[in-house]
């Protein structure tokens, strides 16, 4: 196995990325990045860690019964019940997987587990053991394996191979190590260990360095094969390893890597920007491959060169990752069919029922504004999405709102209630328009909750953008991300935060 070509590309963004401190996502939210994962082609979906909360759980029983094509894989700590909750929660997957992991390092063995080498390592052969009895496909992962003594690791490697373990994770889970420094340790691994080359070598690497990408890469050279990552570098920290960063390199360096993935790279670029929307965490501008910037060229000369050839300062095509530029505009005269393939374009089929709806929409913000560009369109439909997602008890009818230097900011509010389809009026002041505006809708929704993050982002550029508003609500310990969109800013204020609330009261 190790000498085939193909690398299994792991996606641990349901997992290590909904980690990241301030994320919590409902089961549907997952399921639509699961979704999206799909038709990027990943070959494994970690959808969760089931012993860690119903709500996990939930989730990843949801993707298991409806994603069919990639592996689903459920994470276990070495303990019975964490195995058998991972079992029960993903038993209905087409293609099942149990990840078991323990801490390896002295350091975390001795202060976190409190216990010794040999009962961690009769602990990790007892829970491979009995995932085996559920299931075929087995990972094993010795957390902090870049810091373990590497005589124990061999014993404990060999020993969980032995076991039934069919795919073997070597985690840089402190983000610790360099890549000339790991390739040396995988390949040691490889060669050292009896059974390695019949399973697959897997890495988990972090970002604390900055070197979770040029890691992973080494890794492949020493004859690693499965890559684990998220979607925009997400993860615990400073997250784990990019995967649009590692699939691209692959991809782009061919020549050097002589691997290669079964990855749609056109489905990157809309999975960044669907994992970014969920999330609520922005993507940095300069970030490579998804970043508003990565194909930008702003001095002259690179301008200039570019016009002249693409290549001379282009490493990738843009197109490759599914970024359809921004150059060709629709306008309010722009008719259905016009609408229709532009859409298309961009990768939606939509149905004529799913046209007219979005092209009433279009009109509205055609009104608006003077051009509507591809982002216009991209911004639009992940709304519609959007509002699907969460359609719940409370929608916005209409909003008034007053500010300005001299006036003190009042906001009145009408909102429906789906359930009893009454419409109630609010209306409050406060410091600030969006202060007022919350305090309204407080008023009639009767949910503590904290705000703990407000920010707007223009979706496009130009004075006519439409707005992006994002909120994360905490309730009783859990915490939501809710958004609006509105070439209002305060329109979308008051939609993002009414989705949070919808959010929290389905949750
Ligand atoms: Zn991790």
């Amino acid at each position: 196995m190790a000498n085939d070509n193909k690398i299994l590309i792991f996606d641990t963004t349901l997992r290590d990325g909904e980690q990241s401190a301030g994320i919590g996502l409902t089961k549907f939210e997952k399921l639509e990045i699961a979704t999206q994962l799909n038709k990027l082609n990943v070959d494994i979906i970690e959808a969760g860690f089931p012993a860690s909360s119903p709500g996990d759980f939930e989730s990843v029983k949801l993707i298991s019964e409806k994603i069919k094509e990639p592996v689903i894989a459920a994470l276990a700590r070495c303990v019975p019940s964490d195995v058998e909750a991972a079992w029960i929660a993903i038993k209905n997957a087409e293609n099942p997987r149990i990840h078991v992991f323990i801490n390896s390092s002295d350091i975390q063995i001795i202060n976190q587990l409190k216990k010794d080498r040999e009962e961690v390592l009769n602990m990790a052969v007892f829970c491979v053991e009995k995932a085996k009895k559920y299931c075929d496909d087995v990972e094993f992962s010795p957390m902090d394996a870049s810091r373990t003594d590497m005589n124990f690791l061999y014993q404990l490697i060999e020993a969980t191979v032995k076991a039934g373990a069919t795919t073997i994770n070597i985690p840089d889970t402190v983000g610790y190590t360099m890549p000339w420094e790991f390739k040396n340790q995988i390949e040691n691994i490889i060669h050292n260990v009896p059974g390695m080359d019949k399973i697959v070598t897997s890495v988990h690497c972090h970002n604390d360095l900055g070197l979770s990408v040029a890691n992973s890469l080494a890794a492949i050279t020493a004859g690693a094969r499965q890559i684990e990552g998220c979607i925009n570098g997400l993860g615990e920290r400073a997250g784990n390893a990019a995967l649009e960063e590692v699939i691209m390199a692959i991809e782009t360096r061919k020549d050097l890597l002589k691997v290669e993935t079964d990855i749609n790279t056109k489905e990157i670029y809309k999975t960044s920007r669907l994992v970014s929307d969920i999330t609520g965490f922005p993507v940095q501008p300069n970030k490579a491959i998804v970043g508003a910037n990565a194909f930008r060229h702003a001095s002259g000369i690179h301008q200039d060169g570019v016009i002249k050839s693409k290549s001379t300062f282009e490493i990738m095509d843009p197109k490759s990752i599914g970024l359809t530029g921004n150059t060709l505009v629709l306008s309010k005269l722009s008719g259905r069919a016009g609408l229709k393939s532009r859409l298309e374009d961009l990768g939606y089929n939509l149905s004529s029922e799913e046209i007219n709806k979005t092209f009433e929409e279009f009109k509205i913000l055609a009104d608006k504004k003077r051009e509507v560009t591809n982002q216009d369109l991209e911004s639009l439909m992940s709304n519609q999405k959007r509002s699907e997602r969460s359609s719940g008890q409370f929608e916005l009818v209409s909003i008034d709102i007053e500010s300005g230097s001299n006036k003190n900011p009042t906001a009145k509010i009408d909102i429906k209630n789906t359930q009893n389809n009454k419409i109630k009026r609010s209306t409050s002041t406060g410091t600030g328009p969006v202060d007022a505006i919350y305090k309204a809708i407080n008023k009639q929704i009767d949910l503590k909750v904290i705000l703990n993050e407000w920010r707007i982002e223009a979706v496009t550029e130009g004075i006519d953008a439409i707005g992006d508003a994002i909120v994360k609500l905490e309730h009783e310990g859990s915490l939501v991300v809710g958004r609006g969109s509105d070439t209002d800013i305060l329109v979308a204020s008051a939609k993002a935060y009414i989705d949070g609330l919808n959010k929290l009261s389905n949750k």
